[in-house]
């Protein structure tokens, strides 16, 4: 695998298990969308529309005042585009596009209104590091690097998410050649009712030469297990099929569990997956 360029949420994958890494990215099984993702992608548009502007020159206010409606257009459709390829909802569509807007309002006026982006938004950047490539986007980025995470509860394992901080203070040296001052992710937590709440989680400053040690020793183990065809189905053990995207493409998990989410009627999320199985929105994003 020569042209083998690992990203965050790639070797995530590939912590979780092994074989959902094959199936993704060799198979290139792109798996089921569902509606939650389809909200994150949607936020994570509007917000980028907010900061292309910023970086042009306009303000917060005359961004919520005079141009919030094409900010809103740009999200809805994202949503509406992402929405379209939904074949099992997750969760009822109608109520999912409210709460997304308003997801939308509220990263806008409690986080957005504190950063003054430095470049550009969702730039992606690479950077080599132990000979092997590695990739990811920023989302914006002022002295710290922030990216937007959008979940329906609060994270639980919060450790999870340490490796992917350590990548993004790496690609934030190497897009702007400075320290990052930290690593904040920015977690919404859209609620079905009330507003939506912010809930960073901090680095709590640069990330350390220790921390990369500890990166480049996952990366490089990554990139040697890959490289030797190490795909094990490790989501049968750890619970991680729950959620995994490409059930439908994978021999061991069918053999195991002997069907498919779909097999259980229109709603994915009536299937309660394999027992012992760990809560899904702390694996993937
Ligand atoms: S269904 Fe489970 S075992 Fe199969 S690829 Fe997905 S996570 Fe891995």
């Amino acid at each position: 695998m020569a042209d083998l360029i690992l990203s965050a949420s790639s070797v995530d994958t590939f912590r979780r298990c092994g074989y959902r890494w094959y199936l993704q990215y060799v198979e290139r099984h792109e798996g089921s969308q569902n509606v939650r993702a389809a909200v994150g992608l949607a936020v994570h548009k509007g917000a980028e529309a907010y900061y292309l502007r910023k970086l042009a020159g306009a303000s917060h206010e005359e961004l919520m005042e005079d141009a919030y409606a094409e900010l809103l257009a740009e999200h809805d459709a994202m949503l509406v585009d992402e929405l379209f390829d939904v074949e099992f909802p997750d969760e009822p569509i109608d109520k999912a596009i409210v709460q997304s807007r308003r997801t939308l309002r509220a990263y806008l006026e409690d986080v957005a209104v504190d950063i003054e982006p430095v470049i550009e938004p969702e730039l992606a950047i690479e950077a080599t590091i132990n000979g092997i490539p590695y990739s990811g986007h920023l989302d914006v980025a002022d002295e710290d690097v922030h990216d937007i995470k959008i979940k329906v509860a609060k994270p639980r394992f919060t450790d999870d998410y340490a490796f992917q901080q350590v990548g993004y203070g790496i690609l934030y040296r190497v897009a702007t050649g400075r320290k990052e001052r930290d690593v904040v992710l920015d977690f919404m937590i859209r609620l079905k009712r009330n507003r939506p709440y912010h809930m960073p989680i901090r680095n709590g400053g640069p990330v350390d030469d220790q921390d990369i040690g500890r990166f480049a020793g996952i990366l490089t183990w990554a990139a040697n297990s890959i490289a030797k065809g190490q795909f094990e189905p490790k989501g049968i053990e750890n619970g991680a099929c729950r959620w995994c995207p490409v059930t439908a493409f994978c021999t061991p998990y069918q053999e195991t569990f002997n069907a498919t989410p779909q097999e259980y009627g229109q709603d994915p999320s009536d299937y309660d997956g394999p027992r012992g199985g760990v809560a899904a929105e702390n694996f993937w994003d």
